[in-house]
C-alpha cells in the first residue's frame, strides 16, 4: 500500500460519505471519518494524515501505544475502539483523546481515576450489543440508562454518546434495523443527559446504512488501509 492508494482510498470513502449525506438528508459536517488503522503500520497512518485525515482508531493496547509515541501528535486524535480489559486502562487514559468501547461501570471509573490531571477529560462511548451476542461486548439497550447515569458523574470523563458494532447482514435495510434501534437508545437517553452528541456506528460494509440513521463517527478500516490478516 502507498501513499497514492491511500489517496485514492480515502477519496472514494469520502464519495460515499457525501454521497449517502446527500441521499439521506444529513449535513455532511455532522459526519466524522474515524481511520480504523489496527495491524496497519504506522508509515500509513502517516500517509493518511497528510491526505487530510484527522481521526484514527486503534484495537490492541500494546500496538497502539507503540504507534501513538512514534507520530507526531499535532493534528491526530486517537480512538481507542477495542475490547477493554480492566488491568489495561491505564494507557488508555494516558494515550487516548476517545474511548468507544466501554460497556461497565468499573472501567470507566478507573479510565476516570488514571487521567492524567495535564489532560482535558476523556472522551467516552458507550457500546452498545444491538444483536444480543454472547461474543460481543457491550451493554443491553436495557442496561444502558443506569451505566449512563453513572458513568456521567465521573470527573475526568466525558460522556458523549453510543458506539455500536451490530452483526454484519447483507441488506441496508436489516442493517438499518440495527442502527435505528442505537439511535432511538441515543434519543432516549438525550432526556436524561442533553450533552450526548455522538453515534459512534458504521464500517466499510455498512457506512450507508448508518448515516440513515444518524451516525456522527464511522469507523472504517478496510476500505482505507486494506484487507487485514487478523481481524
Ligand atoms: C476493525 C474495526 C472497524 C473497522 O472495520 P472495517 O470493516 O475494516 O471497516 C470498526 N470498528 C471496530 C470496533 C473494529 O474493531
Amino acid at each position: 500500500m502507498n501513499k497514492a492508494t491511500i489517496g485514492a482510498n480515502i477519496s472514494k470513502v469520502l464519495n460515499r460519505i457525501e454521497h449517502a449525506c446527500s441521499t439521506y438528508g444529513r449535513d455532511v459536517n455532522s459526519v466524522s471519518l474515524i481511520a480504523v488503522s489496527k495491524t496497519k503500520p504506522a508509515h500509513l497512518i502517516e500517509y493518511a494524515a497528510e491526505c487530510g485525515l484527522q481521526h484514527f482508531g486503534e484495537n490492541y493496547l500494546q500496538e497502539a501505544v507503540q504507534k501513538i509515541s512514534e507520530l507526531p501528535r499535532e493534528n491526530k486524535t486517537w480512538h481507542f475502539i477495542g475490547p477493554i480489559q480492566s488491568n489495561k486502562t491505564r494507557p488508555i487514559a494516558h494515550y487516548f483523546d476517545w474511548v468507544h468501547s466501554v460497556d461497565r461501570l468499573k472501567i470507566a471509573t478507573r479510565i476516570s481515576e488514571q487521567r492524567p490531571p495535564d489532560l482535558p477529560p476523556i472522551n467516552l462511548c458507550l457500546q452498545i450489543n444491538v444483536s444480543l451476542e454472547d461474543s460481543k461486548a457491550g451493554v443491553t439497550l436495557e442496561q444502558v440508562r443506569e451505566l449512563a447515569l453513572a458513568v456521567q458523574t465521573l470527573p475526568n470523563i466525558r460522556l458523549r454518546g453510543l458506539m455500536a458494532l451490530p452483526k454484519p447482514t447483507e441488506t441496508v435495510s436489516e442493517q438499518r434495523q440495527s442502527f435505528a434501534l442505537v439511535r432511538q437508545c441515543l434519543q432516549d437517553l438525550q432526556r436524561d443527559i442533553p450533552e450526548l452528541d455522538t453515534l459512534s456506528m458504521g464500517m466499510s460494509q455498512d457506512l450507508e446504512a448508518a448515516i440513515a440513521e444518524g451516525a456522527t463517527m464511522l469507523r472504517v478500516g478496510t476500505d482505507l488501509f486494506g484487507a487485514r490478516d487478523r481481524s
